[in-house]
């Protein structure tokens, strides 16, 4: 049995396969047309394939276990019996139970689905109290370990650890339980050890953000206790996304024999490295190569790094930062890319080449011949009279006229009612629509034809909120198929790729545009859309944007530049956006947010830093406009809290709509404690569920409303948009809405 880590790793792999064909398989399950046996054999293959890559690439140490159906957090609760008993009782089979938690049944909800750290994966939050009785069930990564054996290739199965585990779940107080979960992994390391597996993966990534001295502490008396253990095998912590700080001393300190730092989003580990002392044969596993973006490494100066770690440690592997979860799976799937493009993009097949052929080789043999860096990026993708008006932005061009003012001004050109209705942008993407803008794909349906049907839509969605009696109305966004690649698709300086599909939850993947270059608008982008519904009604319609942050949270951004200066350059594409709607008559312009909290920085000493360019960019995007002209944000899939100062600091904003049905009405509370004092429309309809609310529920939560702020100031809108519901419900739901508004008015 082997004892050595290796040289060249990876701290995970894309399981949804080239093709999506992991997704396709479990929908094609959940939806009765395959059975169980034929999605395991689907599952089989993908796994096989991946471990049949890593090891064709000579990658020589290789992790089992990062397959999941749907989430890796879900699948270490079900290897630790922490099933809620909710779902045990059900009785189904163990794979119609796992899917349960994920999807949830008609008699039980899901487990809660939350962003995996500053990523767009979402994984499913355990739950956790002091009634959970943790078992040991290694059975899943003990027959991945011996599918991938019966092919030749050993792997180191793959686990969340207990500690980032317990962190992550939710119930009364989860990490009380530390010591009876580490009693679990202990019986299922045994069990590994007993089954030949020589290494363990246990991921930390929860030791990268704030931690206090107390939870340093059980960390480090969890994998004490663990290195105890007789006989298991050995175990490789990786931590990844950041800094470890106090927590890198205290895992060096216990048994463990090899420790993963992410040196590409934590270049801290490095000093805290070298200060840690000898580290005895404790091996190094240094993320070197980022598997949180899709650029190729700059490889002279991750061998640099790479140098450093090797003179502080006697064992040095070579990784990426991260899994390569977060990156397609292969760039050679790519046809159309520009070609000056796709030489500086690696993504998580190519990634693994990085790792071996280059890093692997350079740092055992220091003489490995590396490739000519790139030459310098095409003149094309520079836009200097971006670059000169960004350089020349003063601090008024960030600031509005008072809101006071503004507010009357809006009012004397609106005249809107108190608790003025509205919803937060699309309706219903309906089968009719995704066939119409698929026939235009597949060129069986022209341009013009194609907009014929997306006016006609425009026009019945406006037809419907007038016929329902909605105070501010919208287009419906029947042209979006997703309202960051819709703008990435209309900007220079962005490219969109074929297959670059990344899972985002579940069956879900999205594909993320790549942000190469300065960003310009050659052209309105949603302004014929917005006055030709505008042109429909007499009310007001809304204008429906998406900003600065939200576009580069999902998207791959360029790193040869501070993220707010693109952030900046998105701004002022979109301040060009604003003006252009304004001259076109739109009244109301709404610039959503959702992803404001997902990509604040773990550590909250980073979080000043970021809100200040994130507010910034927005407040550039949205001042340039008149003081009679009401600029919306709509915020959602996240607890606002922690950012609640930022959302007053947002000064261009006039009204917030915010998801708060499922928190009721939480929101509020937070936000009255910090005094703000402008519009604010917290959702009072949950629009997740297909259930229609009935009467008393939206009058209770509009009660709630009022109670926390004035009516003259709080809209009644839904928690989200509207794409993923279906017509009935959406009419049925927005007249429970609009009557609740009448009532309460009444009052
Ligand atoms: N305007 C978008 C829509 O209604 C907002 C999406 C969102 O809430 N994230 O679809
Ligand atoms: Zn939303």
């Amino acid at each position: 049995m082997s004892t050595t880590f290796g040289q060249s790793t990876v701290l995970g792999y894309p399981r949804i396969g080239g093709n999506r064909e992991l997704k396709k398989a479990v929908e094609s399950y959940w939806a009765g047309k395959i059975d169980a046996a034929t999605l395991e054999n689907t599952a089989a293959g993908l796994r096989a394939e991946v471990w049949r890559t890593l090891r064709n690439a000579r990658l020589d140490a290789i992790p089992s276990s990062t397959f999941s159906y749907y989430d890796h957090v879900l699948d270490t609760a079900v290897a630790v019996g922490a099933i809620p008993q909710r779902f045990a009782r059900l009785g189904l089979p163990p794979l119609d139970t796992y899917f349960a938690m994920a999807r949830g049944v008609d008699a039980e909800p899901a487990l809660e689905l939350t962003k995996w750290f500053d990523t767009n994966y979402h994984y499913l939050v355990p739950e956790i109290d002091a009634d959970t009785t943790f078992t040991a069930n290694p059975a899943n990564a003990i027959s991945e370990y011996a599918e991938a054996q019966t092919l030749g290739i050993t792997t180191r199965p793959v686990l969340v650890g207990p500690a980032t585990f317990l962190l992550l779940a939710k119930g009364a107080d989860p990490f009380a339980r530390l010591e009876d979960l580490v009693a679990a992994y202990a019986r299922i390391l045994t069990a590994l050890a007993e089954a030949g597996v020589a290494w363990v993966q246990l991921d930390e990534p929860a030791y990268v953000a704030d931690r206090t001295p107390d939870e340093i502490k059980a960390l480090h008396r969890a994998y004490t206790a663990l290195g105890e253990v007789e006989h298991r095998p050995r175990i490789f912590v990786a931590t990844y996304f950041g800094e470890l700080g106090d927590a890198l001393p205290a895992l060096l300190d216990t048994p463990i024999e090899a420790l993963g730092l992410d040196l590409v989003a934590g270049p801290g580990n490095l000093s805290r490295l070298a200060a840690a002392g000898p580290l005895g044969g404790t091996t190094i596993v240094a993320g070197l190569i980022d598997g949180h973006n899709i650029w190729r490494t700059d490889l002279r100066a991750a061998i640099v790094t790479g140098a450093t770690v090797t003179a502080l440690a006697d064992h040095v592997a070579v990784s990426t930062s991260c899994s390569l979860l977060h990156v397609p799976v292969d760039l050679s799937a790519e046809t159309k890319l520009d070609p000056a493009l796709s030489a500086r993009l690696a993504f998580a097949r190519q990634k693994v080449d990085e790792v071996v052929l280059l890093l692997g080789r350079a740092l055992r043999d220091g003489t490995a011949s590396l490739p000519e860096p790139l030459p310098p990026a095409p003149a094309a993708w520079r836009r200097d009279d971006v670059r000169a008006r960004l350089a020349a932005l003063t601090p008024a061009d960030r600031q509005r006229g008072s809101y006071p003012a503004r507010a009357e001004a809006q009012q004397a050109r609106l005249n809107l009612p108190e608790l003025p209705t509205t919803t937060i942008g699309s309706f219903p993407q309906t089968a009719e629509l995704r066939r119409a803008r698929a026939q235009r794909r597949a060129g069986t349906l022209d341009e013009a034809g194609c907009e014929a049907r997306m006016r006609a839509e425009v026009e019945h969605v406006i037809r419907l909120q007038e016929r329902l009696g909605l105070d501010v109305l919208v287009h419906g966004e029947p042209e979006r198929n997703d309202m960051v690649q819709y703008f990435g698709d209309q900007l220079n300086g962005f490219a969109t790729t074929e297959f670059g599909w990344v899972q985002s939850y579940g069956s879900r993947c999205v594909r993320p545009p790549i942000v190469y270059g300065d960003v310009a608008r050659p052209a309105p982008m949603t302004v014929p859309w917005s006055s030709y519904a505008q042109s429909l009604t007499g009310k007001p319609v809304k204008g429906m944007l998406t900003g600065p942050v939200t576009i580069l949270a999902w998207s791959f951004v360029r790193t040869d530049q501070p993220r707010a200066d693109t952030a900046d350059q998105v701004a002022l594409a979109l301040r060009d956006e604003c003006q252009d709607l304004q001259t076109a008559g739109i009244r109301v312009i709404q610039v959503d947010e959702p992803a404001l909290r997902e990509t604040l920085p773990l550590r909250k000493a980073d979080q000043k830093a970021y809100l200040d360019w994130a507010v910034g960019a927005f407040r550039l995007a949205t001042s340039g406009v008149a003081d009679d002209t009401q600029i919306h944000t709509h915020l959602c899939y996240s607890e606002f809290g922690e950012v609640i100062t930022a959302i007053d600091a947002l000064d261009a904003l006039d009204v917030t709509s915010i998801e708060a049905s499922r928190s009721k009405m939480e929101v509020l509370d937070d936000l009255a404690g910090i005094g703000y004092r402008r519009g604010v429309g917290p959702g009072v309809w949950d629009i997740h569920s297909p259930r229609v609310p009935s009467h008393d529920e939206v009058i209770d939560a509009l009660r709630r409303a009022v109670a926390a702020v004035p009516a003259r100031r709080l809209w009644v809108n839904p928690d989200c948009g509207l794409k993923t519901r279906g017509y009935p419900e959406v009419e049925a739901s927005l007249k429970r809405l609009i009557a609740a508004a009448a009532a309460v008015r009444g009052n």
